[in-house]
């Protein structure tokens, strides 16, 4: 889908909300509003049959006040360069609710990944990290997988960049595989991460994760994992989707048993069959009833259009910018809540933290230890969140905002405008 809102303004105008409602200087809105740069690439690209294309790759990489720019790379054929100013900004206010060391990035390329070959998507991911490569380093910006992208395409990267360099440079990527450095628990984390936030925000209500009905729009990366996890907690996962559409079980699905189906590749879940199971469409499975809904897929997903048809008590995002600010409104009017992107897909960048944490020392973590320390980081700062929602009777969006720009601001003080 094309986009018809822009969401970089989106970003930009809840940014300014919730300046005013936490009381934070605006002095330096100014600079948090414009990234520091803009990169756009033209990638020649060989393809299999001899012919030449030339795609499009991005970097933006909004700030670096609090450290090292990070943010993931994603590939897909919407991508332009307004929406992966968006996503850098949401990464800059994501690492600074966890309280990681870092600002914020994002890199995409407009393709479709799905319609080019395993060698064509190499050069293509060599040609990309060579020309962003003067930008990026383990201590300056640290890319990592996002949406189409995954462990192969950071290999690709983390080779291309220490070929240039002449030697290996682990720390420039994460989400990278175990056997190049990565961390355990990575690929796994951000989905990990959005079970502990609705475990955190159930929690609250008195309510526990088992027997919680959930809806997960999208089986990527993040849906996968979600689901799977969701599932071995004993939750009962009630509908799921991919591009294809979407199932739905009243009495639950085996979420080990569709993931299994999907890996044997070159099926969809509208393929999908069990007893009990039946075929729904996407905007369905958004709409229907459940405890919990989790929007896993891209951003504008919950808009005007579909808020009000929403049938769940709350909603975790998985997604990056998945819901409207317009919706958001409609949400909070019927008494939905909303747990927001910047703090419900930490996890991923959490562990890529640990992960370059690791790196830098030379060190390795075991499974078990990463784990606990990004269900004690998310704990840390839901309480965070939650001081700021009390002290401002807000939305836990506006909540995760203040956390995040009190920081900034008050980064940028110490810094002061150079020269
Ligand atoms: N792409 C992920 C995100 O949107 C992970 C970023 C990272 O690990 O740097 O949060």
């Amino acid at each position: 889908m094309r986009h018809t809102y822009n969401p970089y303004k989106n970003v930009i105008d809840v940014m300014e909300k919730a300046m005013k409602l936490g009381n934070i200087d605006t002095s330096m809105f100014e600079i948090l509003k414009n990234p520091q740069r803009e990169t756009k690439v033209y990638l020649p690209v060989e393809m299999d049959d001899g012919s030449v294309r030339v795609f499009e790759g991005y970097r933006v990489q909004h700030s670096n006040i609090r450290g090292p720019f990070k943010g993931g790379i994603r590939f897909h054929q919407n991508c332009d360069l307004d929406e992966v100013k968006a996503l850098a900004a949401w990464m800059t206010l994501k690492c600074a609710v966890a309280d990681l060391p870092y600002g914020g990035a994002k890199g995409g390329i407009q393709v479709d990944p799905s319609t080019l070959s395993e060698r064509e998507l190499r050069a293509l991911t060599r040609r990309y990290t060579f020309a962003i490569a003067p930008i990026i380093g383990a201590d300056t910006d640290i890319p990592a997988p996002d949406v189409n992208t995954n462990f192969q395409t950071m290999a690709w990267v983390l080779d291309t960049y220490s070929q240039l360099k002449g030697h290996p440079c682990p720390g420039v990527v994460t989400g990278k595989p175990i056997e190049l450095g990565g961390s355990k628990g990575r690929n796994s984390a951000t989905g990990r991460g959005v079970v502990i936030s609705t475990k955190l925000i159930l929690a609250l209500d008195g309510r526990p994760l088992e027997g919680t009905s959930v809806a997960i729009q999208g089986m990527g990366n993040v849906g996968a994992n979600a689901a799977r996890i969701f599932y071995h907690r004993k939750a009962k996962i009630v509908a799921l989707s991919d591009i294809s559409g979407g199932i739905y079980c009243e009495g639950g699905l085996d979420a080990d048993a569709v993931s299994a189906f999907l890996e044997q590749g070159n099926v969809m879940i509208k393929d999908y069959n069990a007893e009990g199971v039946v075929h729904i469409s996407n905007e369905e499975v958004l709409t229907c009833k459940c405890d919990v809904l989790v929007p896993a897929a891209l951003e504008n997903q919950i808009t005007a259009d579909n808020a009000a048809k929403l049938n769940c008590s709350y909603v975790v995002e998985a997604a990056n910018g998945p819901t409207t600010e317009e919706a958001d409104q409609i949400l909070d009017a019927r008494g939905i809540t909303l747990l927001p992107d910047i703090f419900a897909n930490s996890g991923g960048v959490i562990v890529s933290y640990f992960e370059w944490v690791q790196n830098i020392q030379e060190l390795t973590w075991d499974r078990d230890q990463v784990n606990e320390m990004l269900e004690k980081l998310m704990s840390r700062s839901f309480q965070n969140i939650l001081e700021e929602k009390e002290a401002h009777h807000c939305s836990y969006r506006m909540a995760a905002y203040i956390v995040a720009l009190k920081k900034l601001v008050y980064a940028e003080k110490l810094k002061g405008i150079f020269p």
